[in-house]
């Protein structure tokens, strides 16, 4: 008989406020769920989820972190976007299992702050990234050129990464590749009218793969629309396994070596 397949969740934000009441709970179902671990993301610009990042690891003792400033919150750095290098140095001399930074990118679909100050503040973190040998994590959103002129800028190849919660086409997937970085798929594979990501999902070599549930957003089906939870990455991998024609225990244990690789537990 072989044993059960291991999960891991490369993104998701359980140090958040939705998960301070029932967090314990949440671990419990994920470990029951066959989850190895995830990859925790904290906000360098939120004292709270900093502060309960150590609740996490009690919880769950394999997790880790990537700690980083979203694009969202960029313009808070508009006028001076070393402030943002500063912070994020801090939050992570702070926590002791980060292994990543991140999110961090450009977002233009919603554009709650200045593209220029989206800019400014991605490159501080990327050089904070490359100086301290960590790879990073990229939410981007509707800017695709810009994320890639300034990755290749920044000569982001050499640290490696990861495009978080995937929606591009496959020529963005190739140019993704192209750099070395990993490709997580979120439950939006698991749409039935995502055929643009079904085709990536099938197109990214399974050693370039991570599969995220990016909690508490993004249900997968059957769960869209309500609090989403890390033991649904499950859901991602069996999409993504009948996708390919393969085993969920196939996907599972690539992106578990991926996410071992990637970041160095
Ligand atoms: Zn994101
Ligand atoms: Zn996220």
């Amino acid at each position: 008989m072989t044993p059960d397949p291991l999960f891991v969740d490369a993104h998701c934000h359980i140090a958040g406020t939705q998960f301070a009441g029932d967090l314990e709970a949440v671990v419990q179902r994920a470990c029951d769920a066959g989850l190895a671990g995830a990859c925790v993301i904290l906000a360098a610009d939120n004292a709270q989820e900093l502060a309960q990042a150590g609740v996490v690891a009690a919880a769950w003792p394999s997790v880790r972190f990537s700690v980083g400033i979203h694009p969202h919150a960029a313009g808070t750095y508009a006028d001076e976007p070393a402030r943002a290098s500063h912070q994020l140095q801090a939050a992570i001399d702070a926590q002791p299992f980060t292994r990543c930074v991140g999110e961090i990118g450009l977002d233009y679909h919603y554009d709650f702050a200045p593209r220029e100050a989206q800019h400014a503040v991605f490159r501080e973190q990327i050089r904070v990234a490359r100086h301290r040998g960590l790879p990073i994590m990229i939410h981007t959103r509707e800017a695709e050129d810009d994320t890639f002129r300034i990755l290749a800028e920044e000569s982001v190849d050499e640290g490696g990464g990861v495009f978080h919660c995937f929606t591009g086409n496959r020529d963005m997937a190739r140019r993704a590749l192209d750099i070395g970085f990993y490709i997580s798929l979120a439950g939006i594979v698991t749409f039935p009218r995502a055929l643009e990501l079904h085709e990536v999902a099938t197109f990214v070599p399974l050693d370039r793969l991570l599969i995220e549930t990016d909690s508490p957003f993004l249900a997968p089906v059957p769960f869209r629309g309500g609090r989403n939870e890390p033991a649904h990455v499950v859901r991602v991998a069996e999409r993504i396994a009948a996708l390919r024609g393969i085993d969920t225990a196939v996907v599972a244990s690539a992106t578990l070596d991926n996410f071992r690789r990637l970041f160095n537990p």
